[in-house]
């Protein structure tokens, strides 16, 4: 299945910039950290997120377009780096005025607006930390995650102010709710702070707090897909990762508008659709809307974007409304796709060739790691299913139980990274003996399996939760999955080890079936003969059930753990970040 290099510099669309990454190879032994420290404008040791990604602009070209928002009305707003700078400045100085000062905690409780990007660059200008929360969230998740890192301060709007005040009389640490209310034409309580007020009286002008490279910029909880979501706390100097990985990974260029699907209540969505384009200097696409195929198709095509981040869960979703869907819009402008949040399956790298004339790009990270460990380059033969090779200045590996590095190509361990990359999750917000859990024999354990073949790429297995023992095999969840959704008849699967007596677990698949498709005896027989050619008959499920929809996180990840603790009648755990059906 690998895509030669040849095939791949067929499509002018994909290569018609020359790639900022060189040769992958030569990058890495070559690699500085230093020198993309250069690049940006670190005076004295002091680094801050929001003069990288919008004072430094401001000053260099004003008048650029930073922000193209388009509202879930459809009206378009455009802001410049300079305009920017100044609504994010009258907020730092509405913070400083309300005395909120360094690293505390300010939560974003909001839609997709202008002011939640101009508020969260004031609070990172004031040294506070931007603790965002997506806006889906019931009133309980959100009061366990303030409680959890001891919040001061809500901004949030009209339509989701009721969960808020449902809570507050139990959050003794939040002093202030501010409202952005005017998008909305309403009135705000006495008790609540105007926005608009606070900031209208406010200088456009701000001295931005001196912060250092290990000052808190930025908390996120995970994604809960494994279990109780996690504070990951991050420092300023993480902006060094999101400028490179923007620049190299993301291949961005100037004249690029550049769009990233995720929402900020989640790490993708502050590293990638904030840090990484906007420390980079490139023109950056706020959709607020949600999800629709065609509705996504118009946007791509009205804003003439040209660098698209998305996610698995997406392009599946995609893929059901077929690659026709997509050549029905002029997506001319698009010249390079990337992908993440769980694995890519390799039917959805090719798809993208037929719907978009552009393979899709996996890459791997995690919320703890703050920026893109491990990808598939725009300029490197790309091998589907696989997520890549580590960015230039990482050192990634896969290691056995002992800690130790395993060299052998294709044999399955943990994946582990040597700590010390300028974005590295500096703790888990008041759990820092589960932070320390997590480095051992002098690597950070990712949590994840997966397997390196002898060119380096890395192959996903599964969670270490997730991967499955049976009869003395290990089978990854993962490429179970893949076998199932090559089947036409097949949209989602989600795969687990259920407990057996003999093989101690069989493996058991849960399958949505495409529109039009009904579930029978016949289909089920069909996928276990397709999955039996496909893995084998040790991998192959022994178990297939036909189900509506698969349990996923809001941001759109499987939730392997729930369809295991359902299948066996055990507790759920947390289910905060789990999706509405
Ligand atoms: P929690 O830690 O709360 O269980 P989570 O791990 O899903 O949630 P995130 O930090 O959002 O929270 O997700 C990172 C994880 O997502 C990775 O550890 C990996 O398991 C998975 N992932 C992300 N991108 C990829 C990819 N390209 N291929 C395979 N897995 C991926
Ligand atoms: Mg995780």
């Amino acid at each position: 299945m690998v895509m030669s290099y040849a095939e791949i510099a067929k499509q002018p669309e994909a290569l018609r910039r020359t790639p900022n990454l060189g040769e992958w190879a030569d990058e890495r032994a070559g690699w500085s950290w230093d020198s993309v420290v250069a690049e940006l404008d670190l005076p004295d040791g002091l680094v801050n997120q929001a003069h990288e990604c919008i004072d430094r602009h401001a000053a260099a070209s004003p008048d650029k377009v930073a922000m193209i928002w388009e509202g879930s009305d459809g009206s378009v707003e455009r802001y410049s780096f300079d305009e920017m700078r100044r609504h994010s400045n009258r907020f730092a100085n509405a913070l400083a005025a309300l005395g909120i000062g360094k690293a505390e905690r300010v939560f974003f409780f909001t839609d997709r607006i202008p002011e939640l990007y101009f508020a969260c660059f004031g609070t990172l200008k004031r040294g506070a930390i931007i603790a965002p929360l997506f806006s889906a969230f019931g009133p309980e998740p959100v009061k366990e995650r303030i409680e959890r890192a001891e919040g001061s301060v809500v901004v949030t709007t009209p339509n989701l102010l009721p969960k808020i005040n449902a809570i507050r009389s139990d959050l003794p640490s939040l002093r202030h709710v501010i409202v952005i209310a005017h998008r909305a034409g309403a009135e705000v309580a006495p008790e609540d702070l105007d926005y608009q007020e606070l900031v209208r009286d406010a200088s456009e002008e701000y001295e931005i707090e001196r912060t250092g490279s290990e000052d808190w910029s930025v908390m996120h909880f995970t994604s809960g897909t494994t279990g109780l979501p996690k504070g990951a706390a991050h420092v300023h100097n993480a902006v060094i990762s999101h400028y490179a990985t923007g620049k190299y990974v993301l291949d961005l260029h100037a004249d690029d508008v550049y769009w990233c699907t995720a929402d900020p209540g989640w790490v993708t969505g502050t590293s990638y659709g904030m840090f990484a384009p906007w420390s980079n200097g490139v023109t950056n696409l706020i959709y607020e809307g949600g999800f629709g195929a065609s509705r996504w198709y118009e946007t791509i095509a009205r804003h003439n974007v040209t660098v698209w981040y998305t996610a698995p869960t997406a392009i599946r979703l995609l893929m059901k409304a077929g690659s026709d869907a997509a050549r029905r819009h002029d997506l001319s402008s698009l010249r390079y796709v990337m992908s993440v949040g769980e694995p890519l399956n390799p039917e959805g790298v090719v798809w993208g060739e037929d719907a978009f004339q552009l393979p899709i790009h996996d890459n791997w990270w995690q919320t703890e790691t703050g920026a893109i460990m491990i990808a598939n380059y725009i300029g490197m033969p790309i091998r589907p299913g696989s997520m890549g090779r580590p960015f230039p200045g990482i050192e990634a590996a896969i290691i056995d139980d002992q800690f130790q590095p395993v060299d052998e190509p294709m044999k399955e361990g943990q994946l582990a990274l040597k700590p010390g990359w300028p974005s590295m999750f500096r703790t888990y917000w008041n759990d820092q003996e589960r932070y320390d859990s997590r480095f051992k024999g002098g690597w950070y354990l990712t949590g994840d399996r997966a397997k390196r073949d002898a060119d380096g790429y890395f192959w996903f297995v599964g969670r270490d939760d997730d991967v499955i023992n049976t009869a003395g095999h290990l089978v990854g969840p993962f490429e179970v999955e893949s076998a199932l959704i090559e089947h036409d008849s097949v949209a989602e699967a989600g795969v687990i080890g259920k407990p057996d007596p003999v093989a101690m677990e069989i493996v058991k698949a849960f399958v949505s079936l495409a529109a039009g498709v009904e579930p029978s005896e016949r289909l089920r027989r069909e996928l276990t003969r397709h999955c039996r050619e496909r893995l084998g008959p040790g991998v192959a499920p022994r178990e297939i059930e036909f189900i509506d929809t698969l349990p996923k996180t809001r941001s759109g990840k499987i939730m392997r753990r729930l369809l295991k603790a359902r299948e066996l009648g055990l507790p759920e755990g947390d289910t905060s970040t789990l999706e509405d059906d």
